[in-house]
């Protein structure tokens, strides 16, 4: 990395975190020109390497966190769920994504990965969404999707009195 004073080519790290922002993680690293000693800070972006999404209609298109997050505003529509919390959840499909970025990738593996994110969120907007990306066609659909959610009640909470 060039040094901004002096245009020296080579600088050291003399610092390097991540900074904690979900929605672009990043990393911070301090600089020192190994010619005048000018110190400086960079930052690295990380860029997701994404899959084609592979449609139910068999089209292919290129993934898109906008769409994702629309269909998630949707779906939590009134529901106590903040904007930070969608960010959150789209990076987190991102990330899942980036890790199958070399295969075709069906839509309802990204309404599932979304779900998995939103079941501990809110229990109406998961039920919203999954209505959508899972296509619900009868009662049994919706059985499979509400069945996890029952089990999470069912489990019992440690007491703490005795
Ligand atoms: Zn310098």
């Amino acid at each position: 990395m060039q040094c901004p004073v002096c245009d020296h080519p080579d600088s050291r790290v003399v610092d390097s975190r991540s900074v904690e922002s979900p929605a672009e993680p990043a990393v911070r690293r301090r600089r020192e020109c190994e010619a005048c000693g000018h110190r400086f800070t960079t930052f690295e972006r990380i860029e997701f390497r994404l899959p084609t999404i592979l449609k139910r209609d068999g089209r292919r298109q290129a993934f898109s966190r906008d769409k994702l997050l629309a269909g998630l505003r949707l779906a939590c529509r009134k529901r106590p769920v903040t904007e930070d919390q969608l960010e959150d959840v789209v990076v987190r499909v991102e990330k899942e994504l980036s890790r199958r970025a070399d295969r075709e990738v069906p839509t309802r593996e990204v309404g599932d990965i979304a779900l998995a994110a939103l079941r501990g969120l809110d229990a109406v907007a998961y039920l919203r969404f999954a209505s959508v990306y899972r296509a619900f066609e009868g009662p049994l659909d919706f059985l499979n999707v509400v069945g996890p959610l029952l089990d999470g009640l069912a489990d019992p909470k440690p007491r703490s009195d005795g």
